[in-house]
């Protein structure tokens, strides 16, 4: 997991974890409850929303309806189910507000380096020119108010494997704030939503992983009706040649996205910061500072990799005071606002 919750302060009530296996990975739901049987029930509403949303978007099955539009909006258009064309207007909008980083037809070239299915590898060159080939949002006709959805030629393929978890989250805590629950941390792999906050706490404590794997987390962050997501090459990614290769595509070459090893997103839905997340890590150390900036819906804490095992951590300056370095990560960590 990319990021995780380090606990809260328990009065009579206690905070329990309810696990679950989903989208490829590990979800979860901590709920504040005095009573793990009764509170049983919120957390297999959660799991519910969390099991809807991989059933429809999954990139790994041929059974979702992700996997339906791929085989079927081409020639024709197909209509779209309705959490599904909810995401794909937003990555859309996020592909366009991201100057095109954030590219969900990026399918066939994530494919080609082994990331959906098979053992990940470095393809040949022709491989990754014959997959970039059908890459591009301009290859997409949606059409939101209809919800039809059309590929303007063969080949062209979408994968909401950047955003889809953060949607499963933010759909968790949607279920959890409609059963009456004031406080709540959902998780789907470092993807985080904090409802409210645990009793006597000012909120949930969050830790965010140090992308070398020296600590189990640099730094702590309290959310408290906000969202968080990471994103970083530490969990899919191809060794080679002493090169390592992460499953973030860069949608202007086709080439794993290089400058960032992590990427740290806080906004107010978990599909924006997932979404983000992966935008700019694509946009790199550079670009992405500077979109983060000029955007206040999103805030950045950006990993840039730095000489004699020093490590840069970029914090957007609103968020500067909320980020709170662990005892050990000056050895590793020199931090700098932006
Ligand atoms: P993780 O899945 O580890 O949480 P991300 O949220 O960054 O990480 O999503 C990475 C996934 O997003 C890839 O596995 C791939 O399915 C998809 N993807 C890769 N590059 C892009 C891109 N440029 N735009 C949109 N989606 C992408
Ligand atoms: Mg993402």
């Amino acid at each position: 997991m990319a990021s995780w919750p380090i606990g809260a302060d328990d009065g009579a009530l206690r905070t329990v974890t309810y696990s679950t296996r989903t989208m490829g990975t590990v979800g979860g739901v901590i709920l504040v409850t005095p009573d793990s049987t009764v509170a049983a029930a919120d957390a297999f509403a959660a799991h519910a929303a969390f099991r809807l949303v991989d059933s429809l978007m999954s990139n790994w099955t041929t059974t979702s309806e992700v996997a339906r539009l791929n085989r079927e909006a081409w020639p024709d258009a197909t209509p779209v189910q309705r959490d599904v064309a909810r995401v794909l207007t937003t990555a859309l909008a996020i592909g366009r507000a991201s100057d095109g980083a954030f590219d969900v037809t990026v399918e066939p070239v994530v494919r080609a380096w082994g990331f959906l299915g098979g053992t990940p590898d470095v393809p040949s060159d022709s491989a990754v020119a014959a997959a970039f080939r059908h890459v591009g949002s301009d290859k997409l006709e949606f059409d939101a108010a209809r919800g039809a959805l059309r590929f303007r030629e063969a080949g062209v393929r979408i994968d909401l494997g950047g955003i889809a978890k953060g949607y499963a989250v933010d759909a968790a805590a949607d279920s959890l704030r409609s059963r009456g629950i004031p406080s709540a941390l959902v998780d789907v792999s470092g993807n985080m939503t904090a409802l409210g906050r645990p009793p006597g706490a000012a909120g949930w404590r969050i830790g965010v992983r140090d992308p070398r794997d020296r600590m189990p987390y640099f730094a702590r962050l309290t959310l408290t009706n906000e969202s968080i997501a990471t994103s970083g090459k530490y969990e899919q990614f191809v060794a080679s040649d002493g090169g390592t290769y992460g499953h973030i595509i860069d949608p202007r070459s086709g080439r794993p996205a290089e400058g960032l090893i992590s990427v740290t997103v806080l906004a107010k839905r978990a599909m924006s910061a997932d979404a983000w997340g992966t935008a700019l890590f694509v946009l790199g150390p550079e670009a992405a500072r500077r979109k983060a900036r000029e955007r206040d819906d999103i805030a950045a804490i950006l990993v840039t990799p730095g000489e004699n095992g020093v490590d840069t951590v970029w914090v957007e300056r609103p968020i500067a005071d909320r980020l709170q370095l662990v005892e050990d990560a000056g050895r590793f960590f020199r931090v700098r606002t932006f």
